[in-house]
């Protein structure tokens, strides 16, 4: 049953019509740029292998640090050759935790980075590309990519929309996909009633409901709402796309992960 005073017809329709509103705006999506950084951004823009490294660096750090790392971490070691960074684990562990560290795991990221490296060579010929292929279905590049160490289902949904949405990818079935389970879009999710339950199927069932057709409709402006009014703290309901449909249930917050930041 909707939260008392919820509509959630209401809500979701905001949300669609505001997913509509950015998807028509296309280059103008938040997404567009990875990181402020120029160079930085070309990097995970143009490089496929940049762009998975960048996947791996999304955890627990801001996105525009985590889109930044590929490129810092070049830098750091002179190369991005997949080869060395297989073999040369110890190098790979150095850059990444040399101050200012490009992450805040960094005992956990160069596994992953060294992992990653050793999986692309030996699945997929060194080239990050054929794990997304033109005409792949996106159920199927979201299994390649949780094979990777250090990808979950939510990095992994949210790479397939950002192939699609920011990369140019041409996969089948996006219809399929929904929204990542991020704390943003969770915030979003609870405060304006679509969910009363903080589960990954209750946020994958809220969106289909929501928009049966294409539940991933609602990833980006519920993040992009999460991210800029619907903070965890001092929610600005008065300035919030949602303001004038939404029971602002601000009391509810996203358990264990209420007040940090998520990554895109
Ligand atoms: S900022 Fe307020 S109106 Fe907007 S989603 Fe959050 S609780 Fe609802």
């Amino acid at each position: 049953m909707p939260s008392s005073g919820t509509d959630r017809g209401a809500v979701a329709q905001t949300l669609v019509a505001y997913g509509i509103e950015l998807a028509r705006a296309g280059a103008v999506q938040v997404g567009d740029a990875f990181t402020d950084d120029v160079d930085a951004d070309a990097l995970v823009k143009g490089c496929d292998e940049a762009f998975l490294l960048g996947i791996l660096f999304t955890q627990g750090i801001a996105a525009e640090r985590a889109w930044a790392a590929p490129y810092l971490l070049k830098q750091r070691l002179g190369h991005l050759d997949l080869k060395r960074l297989a073999q040369e684990p110890d190098a790979v562990a150095r850059a990444v935790a040399r101050p200012p560290a490009l992450h805040r795991f960094i005992k956990n990221v160069p596994v992953w980075i060294v992992s990653a490296a050793q999986q692309l060579l030996g699945e997929y010929g060194g080239d990050a590309s054929r794990i997304w292929p033109e005409g792949e279905h996106v159920t199927e590049v979201r299994r390649r990519l949780l094979a990777f160490d250090g990808i979950g289902p939510k990095k992994a949904t949210m790479a397939v929309e950002l192939l699609v949405r920011n990369r140019g990818a041409r996969l089948r079935g996006r219809e399929c996909g929904s929204v990542a389970y991020d704390v943003h879009v969770r915030r979003v999710f609870l405060r304006s009633g679509l969910i009363d339950v903080d589960t990954p199927a209750e946020v994958q069932r809220a969106a289909a409901d929501s928009s049966p057709e294409e539940p991933g409709l609602l990833d980006l402006p519920s993040w992009l709402i999460g991210r800029s009014t619907c903070r965890p703290k001092d929610p600005d309901c008065d300035a919030c796309r949602l303001g004038a449909v939404c029971p602002r249930l601000t009391d509810r917050a996203v358990e264990g992960v209420g007040v940090r930041r998520s990554v895109r």
